[in-house]
């Protein structure tokens, strides 16, 4: 009997996000021994773009990992049913802000909380657990320097503090004065709660301030998944590799113009390779003009203007089959590699804001 070969599993999906498990581990090993401590990992956002059913069990799995923070009460919800699902006992926290009808629900869920206010710190409900936040310059949630103390002395007293954090705003500049600042304003008021978890540390900080003294946890978020700018650093592998198949090849005559508006004219009689993504699946249009991909063991720049479903690339003289796949950033099957970075300044875009634009087109796929 003979079984039908195809080079491709029979798959609907046009793009992929293969997400390396050995690479997140790796990372979440690295940045936990750079802290010195465990860490609280930020999977906000369906993990940076990277699928939180996919990421959960590394997460579930990972001895670096003490918990997870996301940043809504629905993300909360969501991710302790994964963790059930995994029997996985880690605490999920919320870093955003919670309303109170949402507290029954997110306490019964064993989520912790964030809380700015003594109004909140009164009203919570018996069971809580909450991590008091202090505005260190931030100015985005938290309780002020001056008025944070009474409202983790209210929390302390009602049994419900379980930590106290801050968030720095400019870890990553080279000239680390404010950072120091912001950190000495957390420990004054963090001081008086020896008893609860600290926790300030996000990726800038863990890497450009190694181990802060005192702090119980870290929250390296988009360092964790393997991408800090510019260009990545020594001990981090971006686990991300984003993928396309190619949907239609044909040629086409030198002075010939490619997509929209007539931006690309072929200098020469050309392959081209249709690939299915565009920006409608999180591929930025603005990288139009300087976008290269992966493609038959290549690098080859994408013909004019990025579609909203499709982009074309100049294939001339490969050998390609449609149905093969293109690599959009991360790694081909021969090892050649193109960093997010890459993409992030050819449209002046963050990588923060690449990943968590990829839109539910992309299947996530668990990779080794
Ligand atoms: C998102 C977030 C982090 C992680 O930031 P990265 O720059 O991705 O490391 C840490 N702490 C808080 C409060 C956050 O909202």
């Amino acid at each position: 009997m003979t079984t039908p070969v195809s080079p491709h599993p029979s798959t609907f999906a046009r793009a992929r996000a293969l997400i390396s498990a050995s690479a997140l581990h790796q990372n979440l090993r690295f940045l936990s021994e750079k802290a010195g401590v465990p860490l609280l990992w930020p999977m906000k956002a369906n993990a940076y773009g990277h699928g939180i059913d996919v990421v959960a069990p590394v997460a579930a799995e990972s001895e670096a990992v003490w918990g997870m923070a996301v940043a809504t009460p629905a993300e909360a919800l969501e991710l302790t049913e994964q963790l059930r699902g995994l029997n996985c006992p880690k605490p999920v926290m919320i870093f955003g802000a919670s309303f109170p009808d949402e507290w029954p629900a997110l306490v019964a869920a064993g989520v912790h909380l964030t809380i700015s206010t003594l109004a909140e710190a009164e009203a919570l409900p018996e069971g809580a657990q909450a991590h008091l936040k202090v505005n260190t310059g931030m100015n985005r949630l938290g309780a002020s320097p001056a008025d944070a103390v009474a409202v983790g002395r209210r929390l302390e007293e009602r049994e419900l503090l379980a930590g106290v954090f801050s968030h720095f705003t400019e870890a990553e500049e080279p000239d680390q004065t404010l950072s120091r600042q912001q950190f000495q304003t957390f420990q004054a008021v963090a001081q008086h709660f020896p008893e609860v978890r600290h926790h300030m540390g996000n990726s800038a900080a863990v890497l450009n301030l190694g181990p802060l003294p005192g702090m119980a946890l870290a929250r390296p978020g988009l360092s964790a998944y393997g991408v800090m700018p510019p260009s990545g650093a020594p001990g981090l592998t971006p686990a991300m590799t984003l993928q396309a198949r190619i949907t239609y090849l044909h040629t086409a005559a030198a002075g010939e113009r490619v997509s929209y508006n007539g931006l690309s004219t072929l200098d020469r009689d050309s392959l081209i390779a249709t690939v299915a993504i565009g920006y409608a699946d999180g591929y930025p249009r603005r990288a139009t003009g300087q976008a290269e991909v992966l493609i038959g063991g290549e690098r080859r720049p994408v013909l004019g203007r990025v579609c909203m479903d499709q982009l074309m690339v100049d294939a001339t003289g490969l050998d390609l089959r449609a149905g093969d796949w293109v690599t959009l950033w991360g790694r081909d099957a021969g090892g050649q590699e193109l960093h997010i970075s890459e993409v992030a300044r050819w449209s002046e875009m963050a990588e923060y804001e690449i990943f968590t634009r990829l839109s539910t087109r992309i299947q996530r796929v668990a990779a080794p």
